[in-house]
């Protein structure tokens, strides 16, 4: 019964929020961040990838898989 018991509390307990990532829309690679500006309410967002150079506004987000 006890492990009745624990399976019915793994089931219950919420999965852990999955860490989101950012990815670079053309290349794949995790090595994307957002270009911090001083500007940041006037200016839209834009993204640097150091991998292949991409900058712009859009990145993909993806849930980080369990190593
Ligand atoms: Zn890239």
């Amino acid at each position: 019964m006890q492990k009745l018991k624990s399976m019915l509390k793994k089931l219950r307990e919420p999965k852990a929020a999955p860490s989101r990532i950012i990815v670079c829309p053309r290349c794949g690679s995790t090595h994307i961040r957002l270009l911090s500006s001083m500007d940041v309410w006037l200016t839209p967002r834009v993204f640097v990838c150091s991998n292949c150079g991409y900058t712009g506004p859009i990145c993909l987000e993806v849930e980080k898989e369990e190593e």
